[in-house]
């Protein structure tokens, strides 16, 4: 039975250590919150009382933390994980952090001769729960093939993006797509409505037309065309505005960084911050369509 450090049992990790202990893994687990840690107990998994006790034994370390300066202080140090982990073992962070800690962490771990994978995820807490995530997995070859296995007890789809920080990448890179055409697509649909023409008629020409995408046919911001949308039931989330924005901010950082023109990336970024300093912060992300329109 492989024995498995997990640091971070939030909304996310909560349900993904969870499904470790199901598949018959030994999960340490250790996060900041006892009833956190009750949870995994109660999945069928061990609390440990600080970060070094979790990953003392194990063979891989998964960690799902809230943001990079939560990883770089979970790894780094002392009482971190590079320090205490054993000599051999795998580490796994599946947090959505900006690209340089991934790649400071990851070099870290090099330095002390321990195999680390970036290892974000798409799905949200249904798929946490449900052990449907897509990871993106940045890091050399063998770290993948370690990482896979693990990865499948948690997920559906787990893809090799290249080097360490290339999954940090790939998740700002899609979730940027998704922040700019959700706009786009809720910026059609109020335009429409002052043109007069009806949502569903727009909806029904746009999806078959070039201007069909995700945002419009899986995720239509207006209720009615789309029953499964966040629109249908007042815009509870979903994916909160406040997690789109982390993401969009994400992307801009590592344009910023990487010398890349983002200039929509950029617009997005900043409707999302106008909208979630509006109150909107825990409204599912197509509400944006909402503050357009001028009712929210
Ligand atoms: P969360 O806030 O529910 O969980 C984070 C957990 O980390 C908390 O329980 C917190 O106590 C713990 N923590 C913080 N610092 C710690 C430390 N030093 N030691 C131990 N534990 C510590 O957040 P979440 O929704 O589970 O998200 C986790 C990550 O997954 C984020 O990076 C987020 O962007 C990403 N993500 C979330 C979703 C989603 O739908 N919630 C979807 C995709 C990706």
């Amino acid at each position: 039975m492989m024995t498995v450090g997990f640091i971070g049992l939030g909304n996310m990790g909560g349900p993904m250590a969870a499904n470790l202990a199901k598949a018959g893994y030994r999960v340490f687990g250790y996060d900041l919150h006892w009833d956190a840690q009750e949870r995994l107990t109660e999945a069928g998994g061990v609390a440990a009382a600080t970060v070094a006790e979790a990953v003392r034994d194990a063979e891989v370390v998964v960690s799902m933390l809230p943001a990079g300066k939560h990883v770089r202080g979970v790894y780094t140090g002392a009482d971190g994980v590079i320090a205490n982990a054993p000599k051999g073992a795998l580490l796994i962070d599946s947090s959505t952090i900006d690209v340089d800690s991934a790649r400071a962490v990851a070099e870290a771990a090099r330095a002390a001769g321990l195999l680390m994978v970036d290892a974000p995820v798409s799905g949200g807490v249904g798929g946490a729960t449900a052990g449907t995530l897509t990871f993106m997995v940045g890091g050399e070859q063998e770290a993948f093939d370690r990482a896979k296995p693990v990865l499948s007890a948690m997920g559906k789809n787990i893809i090799h993006a290249g080097g360490a920080g290339t999954g940090q990448a790939a998740k700002i890179c899609n979730n940027m797509i998704l922040g700019i055409s959700m706009v786009a697509v809720s910026e059609a649909f109020v335009l429409a409505e002052r043109l007069g023409l009806d949502a569903q008629k727009l909806f029904d020409i746009a999806s078959t037309s070039s201007g069909q995408c995700w945002s419009l046919t899986s995720y239509c911001p207006v209720p009615g065309p789309v029953a499964t949308s966040p629109a249908n039931r007042d815009y509870q989330p979903g994916f909160a505005a406040q997690m789109m924005l982390k993401d969009l901010k994400l992307a801009q950082e590592a344009a910023q960084s990487a010398g890349a023109a983002t200039p929509l990336g950029a617009q997005a970024a900043a409707l999302y911050a106008l909208f979630c300093n509006a109150g909107h912060a825990d409204m599912d992300f197509s509400g944006i369509v909402k503050y357009l329109r001028g009712d929210a």
